[in-house]
């Protein structure tokens, strides 16, 4: 028996990679089974972005570059937040990290110790938690149902807020809820955080740019320009180019944190690998409109799938402000079904109707479900119609 770490042993793998590697092993005992659980854009990474990198290769840019990225990344990412958030950054406020999550580790790497308290509201991100508690620090959930759109009030950032609170997080258009802050939901955050100035704000801006037409983004360092010195922003290249595989993520924020995440790169996987970081620079650099493309796409299925599921006795959804997730309230449909869990249903969604879909409590909200639809109208049509029927035959 080998004895492994209390840390690996603190947490668990990522419930949305279960969900799928489910679905694969009944697909492959030949089930046809639908899935809606991916957390990636189903567009290919646009032809400039890899030209990009092709050329990169061709060049010799094959070697290690500065651990925090590779300059001309480092103004690009500096020029996207001029802007598109009208916010100011130096080079050495700026880490360029493999990944968005990779970015959020070295994060609270280098700002927590155990027994710190982390706020995060729910349902989150999969991987907030964890992420968490493999440094040893204590998960702080705050939840916000249906009936709020998902986003935690003022009054509830409040009592959650105690001497140990060091971090919190801050995820707006939200994965799994698909919904986003708005400036005056954001401000009154911010009023409250700037009651308590030990707390440094973590907002990750990931699905900044997958928002519907008509729709502001903002974030906290926007609305509230006077805590800026307590923010990190939290982004990267994946889901607006559709560059999940490429692994390039980035943060801004003061430059003593930014500095100690380096130190903890530098002592980990240094840089992020050098021709993608060139494509990212092409990517952030390059015509925006291969995001409106997606946009267009995503709004029509999410509109479709929200009316679809709103359609089906025991399912209530709200409209999302963007993303390419919709989060289904499904607790009326487990009663029906005669199961006490989200987990349950979804198990039964798998097995009975073939449907792959990832358990709210997999994001800390028990009652809900989320349905990617990062895929073809063709397959969301062939997986509402699997879904209602068998919600038709549960009573
Ligand atoms: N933040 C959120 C909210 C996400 O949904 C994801 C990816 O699923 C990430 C961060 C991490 O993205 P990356 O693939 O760049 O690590």
């Amino acid at each position: 028996d080998y004895q492994l770490s209390d840390r690996v042993n603190s947490i668990q793998p990522s419930p949305t990679l279960a969900v799928t590697q489910k679905a694969n092993e009944l697909k492959q005992q030949g089930h046809d089974v639908i899935g809606l659980g991916v957390g990636e854009p189903d567009f290919d990474t646009p032809q400039f972005i890899k030209d990009a990198a092709i050329k990169a290769i061709n060049e010799g840019h094959t070697k290690y570059t500065a651990v925090d990225g590779i300059a001309e990344l480092k103004q690009a990412v500096i020029a996207k937040f001029k802007r598109d958030n009208q916010l100011d950054y130096q080079a050495d406020e700026i880490i360029v990290s493999a990944g968005g999550k990779h970015s959020i580790f070295n994060l609270l790497s280098a700002w927590l110790n155990p027994g710190d308290d982390v706020i995060i509201p729910a349902p989150y991100w999969v991987s907030y938690p964890d992420m968490t508690k493999l440094v040893g620090a204590n998960p702080i959930i705050v939840s916000a149902g249906i009936d709020q759109r998902f986003k935690i009030t003022a009054e509830q950032l409040r009592k959650a807020i105690t001497p140990k609170t060091r971090l919190m997080f801050i995820n707006s258009p939200s994965n799994p809820s698909g919904t986003a802050y708005t400036a005056e939901e954001l401000s009154a955050l911010a009023e409250v955080l700037r009651d308590y100035p030990n707390v440094l704000i973590a907002t990750d801006d990931m699905y900044e740019h997958i928002l519907w037409p008509g729709k502001a983004f903002a974030n906290l360092a926007m609305v509230a320009p006077d805590l800026k010195d307590r923010i990190v922003i939290l982004s990267g290249v994946s889901k607006a180019y559709a560059m999940t595989g490429w692994r390039i993520g980035y943060a801004a924020g003061p430059k003593t944190i930014i500095a100690a995440m380096k130190k903890i790169q530098s002592q980990s996987t240094s840089n992020p690998a050098s021709i993608s970081q060139y494509a990212a620079a092409a990517a952030l650099d390059g015509d925006q409109s291969c995001i409106d493309t997606m946009i267009t796409e995503f709004k029509k299925r999410h509109d479709y799938l929200v009316d679809a599921l709103n359609a089906i006795d025991g399912i209530e959804c709200v409209a999302g402000d963007g993303t390419f997730y919709a989060f289904a309230h499904i607790d009326v449909l487990m009663q029906k079904a005669g199961v006490s869990t989200d987990v349950e249903l979804c198990e039964k969604l798998l097995t009975e109707a073939k449907v792959a879909l990832v358990p709210g409590s997999a994001f800390g909200a028990d009652g809900y479900c989320r349905l990617s639809f990062a895929t073809s109208m063709d397959v969301l049509q062939q997986a509402i119609k699997r879904i209602s029927e068998f919600a038709a035959s549960q009573h």
